[in-house]
């Protein structure tokens, strides 16, 4: 007896835990007889939407309403953070719209009732896990987030900090080791608070680590983990010790939001951190760890900032020599207390901010690279063409390399 076969689309907004969790939406449909197909063709459309600025949610309500003009026959499931916080406005644009929290999602989808074009046997290009063609995997380890940054709805949506049990994280890294996958990343809204009561991200690392030592071909390297991102004051001295001796498992990269340079902005953000404290994890960083690559985020224009701040956040970009830059011009979030504020920065100030540190992080990749010419670094393989450096630059694949594989490249 066959599965009953239907078509689905899920699209996906926002952050790479959006990302993961958009994999397992996939995973599931397909586990019950679902095929990926386009949204025109889709019996079942599930948008999982995104609210970090005011961009992102208005491509969230544009992606709903193209799902809805596109196929005026499929059902439309809208979950995520943006739909937690704005679910009446999702429902109220259309009957065929179902608002699912994200918490209920996976049940929702997995006792949904389907009917598609036909009941068919299941084919035999029937997609068993993401990893089918994916090179690199997340795994949420972590969901949630305890402080209060005054710029962010995101914990507003996301609730409280919770992490999965350190034992089902292993058992999927080594499920996702086995089946050949050989780069992994860990992602959680808060990541470096991961705590399952008694394991920290430190420990669940060195666990990963050892549960993934052996499961590789001969000759062929263990697969390696990267961190998704990871707040400044959550990098402890042990977390830094063991990314110096993993020697690339843990992939000397770290994704450190940054948000601004100045300590006073810092303070009205509410970041528990300033610029000097900043600047000397990242000296402790670069000479714990000389070949670590250091990404941000970096928030242009937050209420009340100065010439003079932004001219400290450039300062100390430069400074810690990040290799990209995301630059994400300050976008009012209603309900935080960023929003209230009478001094919000006009546009004109806000656009010329981000064009020049945009232009800035051109440089900084630049010259970060330019520093790494000639060496060789572990890269995975993504295309015939490109594979992706442990310190996340592109390089060139050596020729007939396998895709999803970790082959030595040099950085040119
Ligand atoms: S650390 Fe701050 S910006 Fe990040 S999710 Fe938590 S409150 Fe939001």
């Amino acid at each position: 007896m066959g599965r009953v076969l239907f078509g689905y689309t899920v699209v996906n907004l926002g952050c790479k835990v959006n990302r993961v969790e958009a994999d397992g939406f996939e995973r599931l449909l397909a586990e019950r007889g679902g095929v990926p197909v386009g949204e025109a063709a889709a019996d079942l459309i599930v948008v999982n939407t995104c609210t970090v600025t005011g961009e992102a949610e208005k491509k969230t309500r544009k992606a709903v309403r193209h799902a809805l003009s596109t196929n005026d026959g499929a059902r439309v499931v809208v979950t995520g953070c943006a739909s937690e916080l704005s679910s009446e406005t999702f429902a109220a644009m259309d009957d065929r719209v179902v608002v699912v929290p994200k918490a209920g999602a996976d049940l929702y989808l997995s006792e949904l009732e389907m009917s598609g074009t036909a009941p068919c046997e299941t084919p035999e290009s029937f997609p068993a896990s993401p990893a089918d063609g994916r090179t690199r995997i997340g795994i949420k380890v972590q969901d949630g987030c305890d402080n209060a940054c005054t710029y962010c709805i995101v914990h507003v949506a996301r609730g409280r900090a919770t992490s999965r049990p350190a034992d089902e994280v292993v058992a999927e890294a080594v499920a996702l080791a086995e089946s050949g996958v050989r780069e992994v990343v860990l992602t959680g809204i808060n990541l470096g608070s991961y705590d399952d009561g008694g394991t920290d991200l430190t420990d669940l690392c060195r666990r990963l680590l050892t549960a993934t030592a052996d499961l590789h071909g001969a000759g062929e390297p263990p697969c390696r983990f990267r961190i998704g991102s990871i707040e400044p004051m959550d990098v402890t001295g042990e977390f830094v010790s063991l990314l110096a001796e993993a020697e690339g498992r843990i992939c000397r990269h770290l994704h450190l939001p940054l948000q601004s340079g100045s300590s006073r902005v810092l303070r009205e953000m509410a970041r528990p951190y300033d610029a000097h404290e900043f600047r000397q994890l990242a000296d402790f960083l670069r000479a714990s760890v000389p070949s670590i690559a250091l990404t941000t985020d970096i928030i242009v224009g937050f209420p009340g900032e100065t010439d003079e701040d932004f001219e400290d956040t450039c300062a100390l970009a430069r400074h810690v020599g990040f290799s990209k830059i995301h630059v994400f011009p300050y976008s009012k979030r209603e309900g935080t207390p960023a929003a209230a504020r009478a001094d919000q920065v006009p546009p004109e100030a806000k656009a010329a901010r981000t064009a020049r540190l945009r232009a800035l992080s051109d440089e900084l990749a630049a010259a970060d690279r330019a520093s790494r010419v000639g060496t060789v670094e572990l890269a995975l393989v993504e295309t015939p063409e490109t594979a992706t450096a442990e310190s996340y630059h592109e390089v060139p694949a050596p020729a007939g390399a396998k895709i999803g594989s970790l082959v030595p490249a040099k950085v040119g």
